[in-house]
């Protein structure tokens, strides 16, 4: 049985990011106690029909999951071990914005079963925290990572580059200052303007202007080079580890492994009865606990994934990762051979140009191919 991700979402925010387009909101009160009992209810349902499978991981996102009350994530993870079968190096993460408040609650989130927090920092200089919406210091969220540190024998967290006007020495300077302070993980994202956000209309108005793809490159390059001199290896687009220190969570939804998702507008792959189903949740948070109060679930989309679908999905997916895609694995889990799912003509000049290499059963995209992975996969995906 394919072991299980499991996904929980808390969708509400201090405030909103501009450059944010995640199903966050915000809300002057949050009835923690509805939220609670529905996120539970939706657990017990979707556990109902999977069956008491291997569980590998627990992810907390959001929006904020550090504003749940640690009770809320104590009791669903109670369900999650009681309904699944826990393997015994499960991985339970829990994302958290380093603000005073929320640090506080860290001890909280280890003694209800979090094993690794993954921060959103964003950035180290105050005058980026500002524009980039964040309600913290730089100095909190030095403070939040040293209390990670303590606490959690893993910990991460996210930094965002390629920032108006930033230079290849400064974003150096300041990533430096992170890598002194990193455990076994970094998320190290490129900004972009996100279609609904604030930063898209002032985008729009020439009023932000992002580094050119040249400079992001640059920036890229040097993010690596950076990374790796402190011994955290990219080992997906945007994602940095130490040997072992691997997101176990995001590697499912990479390899294209089971995933359930849990709470509004969360996604899901899950194998149920020979069918791989995608299932999408409501995405508004009082319209989906409206609808778990009344019948268990808030779905609101659920379908078949096809298997030229599933193969499509596999290759952007698993071509983001160092490792690539195991070919054998990708036939049993498509029902597609890898050959059959890829345009011959781009593969064989992606294979000459360097972007792709092939060899241990695996496809993989080289450094280069990953720079440019959209136009790769848009040109090779059949
Ligand atoms: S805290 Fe995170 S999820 Fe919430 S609005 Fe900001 S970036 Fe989006």
């Amino acid at each position: 049985m394919e072991p299980l991700a499991l996904y929980i979402h808390w969708p509400f925010c201090l405030s909103k990011c501009p450059y944010c387009d995640f199903n966050s909101h915000v809300r002057e009160r949050i009835d923690q106690a509805r939220f609670a009992a529905a996120l539970r209810a939706e657990l017990a349902w979707e556990a109902a029909r999977l069956g008491r499978r291997p569980l590998a991981s627990v992810f907390f996102g959001g929006g904020t999951p550090s504003l749940m009350a640690p009770k809320t994530v104590a009791a669903l993870l109670a369900d999650a071990t009681r309904l699944f079968a826990p393997l015994p190096d499960m991985e339970i993460t829990l994302e958290a914005n380093p603000t005073s408040v929320e640090a506080a609650k860290l001890a909280a989130f280890r003694d209800a079963g979090v094993n690794r927090v993954s921060l959103g920092v964003q950035s180290l200089e105050p005058e980026a925290l500002r524009r980039l919406g964040r309600q913290h210091t730089a100095a909190q969220a030095m403070a939040a990572l040293e209390l990670a540190r303590r606490l959690f024998a893993r910990f991460s967290f996210d930094l965002i580059y390629a920032r108006p006007g930033q230079s290849p020495r400064s974003w150096r300077a300041e990533l430096r200052q992170a890598l002194e302070l990193a455990g076994d993980h970094l998320s190290l994202y490129q900004l972009t303007i996100e279609p609904g956000t604030r930063f898209e209309a002032l985008h729009r108005r020439g009023e932000l202007v992002l580094p050119d793809a040249d400079a992001a490159g640059t920036l890229y390059d040097a993010t690596g080079e950076e990374a790796a001199r402190f011994g955290l290896l990219a080992y997906e687009v945007s994602n940095y580890a130490r040997p072992g220190g691997e997101s176990r969570h995001n590697l499912a939804y990479w390899r294209y492994g089971d995933y359930a998702g849990i709470g509004p507008g969360a996604h899901g792959r899950v194998s149920v009865g020979g069918a791989l189903l995608a299932t999408r949740r409501h995405r508004a948070p009082e319209p989906w606990a409206e609808l778990v109060e009344r019948q268990g679930h808030g779905t609101a989309e659920e379908t078949a994934v096809a298997p030229a679908e599933r193969a499509r999905e596999m290759l952007l997916m698993g071509l983001r990762l160092s490792e690539g895609i195991d070919v054998a694995r990708f036939a049993a889990r498509t029902g597609v051979a890898l050959a059959q799912a890829l345009d011959a003509d781009t593969l064989r000049r992606a294979l000459a140009e360097g972007y792709l290499e092939q060899g241990g059963g695996r496809l993989r995209a080289t450094p280069e191919g990953r720079k440019r992975l959209d136009a790769l996969l848009a040109a090779l995906v059949a």
